[in-house]
């Protein structure tokens, strides 16, 4: 952040209104600007004497009974709870909380029934995706139970590519993956790293699928679907 900018934002830094990323890129320039710190200190002073200068003035007792007379005609001001319009809002907001509650709680006892354990495996690196593949394929072998989804992103797409194989053994990539598919395993491949790298779609293996964005997958799958994220 440059001294414009800080200068710009230092009244509403000073109120407390900024997020935190300005907070801090701001912080940051004003741990290292003399003249920005000099212009906030000024600022953090008038604000301080304006708010001391602000007192709290009760009202006094015969106003409060004129406004209380005129508010609530001469019967004694009190409602009860349903007569107050506020509270009216206040019951279809908590019934709408109860049943979201109730659903969402229902949805992770459903997916709890099946004993599915659910897990996405992020392969962000190209660094050894054949022991990545072993891993896993062991992890299958070791539960019948589990529903693995890889998803690949940056360097990772590297091993879902047509004719990649592994730098050791020689192997087509595609084979292990083919396997792995057959046993329920399932390949995303994230589209951003695709068009970042100009990568075409049709150089992905046909065992694997496309998605948008694989951040946004991992993200998904853990939040709706109840995967627990491993990076392999
Ligand atoms: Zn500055």
């Amino acid at each position: 952040m440059d001294c414009a900018r800080t200068r710009q934002l230092a009244q509403a830094y000073v109120d407390r209104e900024l997020d935190l990323t300005a907070t801090l890129a701001l912080e940051e320039h004003l741990a290292a600007c003399g003249d920005c710190r000099a212009h906030h200190e000024a600022l953090r002073r008038v604000r301080a004497a304006v708010s001391a200068g602000i007192g709290f003035e009760p009202a006094p007792a015969e106003l409060r009974q004129r406004i209380t007379r005129q508010v609530c005609g001469q019967a004694p001001c009190e409602q009860r709870w349903w007569q107050r319009p506020a509270s009216w809002l206040a019951v279809p907001a908590a019934l709408m909380l109860v049943f979201a509650t109730v659903f969402a709680s229902l949805s992770y006892q459903q997916w709890a029934a099946t004993g599915e354990e659910r897990i996405v495996y992020h392969i962000n690196e190209s660094t050894n995706p054949a022991t990545a593949l072993r891993n896993l394929a062991n992890h299958v072998e070791s539960n019948p139970h589990l529903k693995a989804v890889v998803v690949a992103h940056n360097k990772g797409v590297d091993f879902l590519l047509a004719g990649a194989r592994d730098a050791d053994s020689g192997e087509l990539f595609e084979n292990s993956v083919a396997k792995l598919r057959a046993r329920g395993v399932d390949f995303r491949v994230c589209g951003n790293t695709l068009a970042r790298r100009a990568i075409s779609p049709a150089a992905v293996i046909p065992e694997a699928t496309l998605v948008p964005s694989g951040v946004a997958e991992i993200g998904r799958l853990q939040v709706k679907e109840h995967y627990v994220y491993m990076q392999l």
